[in-house]
């Protein structure tokens, strides 16, 4: 079977950054490389962790491979696609139909209510239909939350209407940045499950970033990276 996601030979430095320099200027134009020629492949319909410790590029790689950052070089392939070709207004329109991202802080819309904010994704991205709000609303049991505002919600709460955020557009690809680092054990596991569970059912390929080795083994493939290298357990 193709891969959904193939990711060859992708590298990327930054300006190496001085952490108390005056005004945050740089300290030379000394480079650090994070990601250093990583290789992956991604299955449709398939569960992929990436960890690492912190610092190692997993926020760097997703936010390549969500097309939301550019390589140096390589390549990123989504269904054939290089979506390093694409310039910004094609890739914000790459990513509202293909892109769902869960990131660690939830990040819903401070401003709009739940349904406001699950709206916004089929709108965007002009597929589904805004009857799914209320079917994913119930079937994650938060349909009395519906008109309430985020900063109403608990963590675990805000987490599972942002997984639904990430999934209501149907995006063949889902990415998801620490999605428990805020929560608890409890929530943690809640949340892994039924974001598992609403990948699996729509078909997409997962690429989740973690530190929490507990999430691992649900994972179809698990990943490591470090010094810039990715590579398979
Ligand atoms: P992780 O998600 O694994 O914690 P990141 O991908 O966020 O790691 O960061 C990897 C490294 O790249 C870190 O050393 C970080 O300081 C550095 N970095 C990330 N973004 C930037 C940036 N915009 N400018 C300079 N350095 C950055
Ligand atoms: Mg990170």
């Amino acid at each position: 079977m193709k891969p959904a996601v193939l990711v060859h030979k992708l590298t990327k430095t930054y300006p190496l950054v001085r952490q108390h320099a005056p005004n945050g200027q740089a300290a030379s134009d000394e480079m650090i490389t994070i990601l250093d020629g990583v290789d992956l492949e991604l299955g449709a319909n398939d569960f992929n962790v990436v960890v690492g410790r912190s610092g190692s590029g997993k926020s760097t790689l997703l936010n390549i491979v969500g097309a939301m950052d550019r390589a140096d070089s390589g390549q990123v392939l989504v269904a054939g696609e290089d979506i390093g070709k694409l310039n910004d207004e094609q890739r914000a329109l790459y990513r509202r139909k293909n892109i769902g991202f869960i990131f660690q802080s939830y990040n819903l819309i401070p401003t709009l209510t739940v349904e406001e904010n699950l709206l916004l994704p089929i709108h965007l991205a002009d597929t589904g239909s805004d009857s799914d709000v209320d079917y994913y609303l119930n079937a994650l049991g938060l349909a009395h939350r519906k008109n309430h505002w985020p900063d109403q919600l608990s963590g675990g709460e805000q987490q599972r209407v942002a997984i639904i955020r990430a999934l209501i557009h149907q995006p063949p690809v889902v990415i998801a940045d620490e999605p428990t680092g805020n929560l608890d054990e409890q929530n943690s596991a809640m949340v892994i499950e039924l974001l598992v569970s609403m990948v699996k059912e729509s078909g997409a390929c997962l690429l989740l970033a973690t530190h929490d080795l507990n999430i691992c083994a649900s994972a179809d493939r698990v990943c490591t990276i470090e010094a810039g290298q990715v590579h398979y357990s």
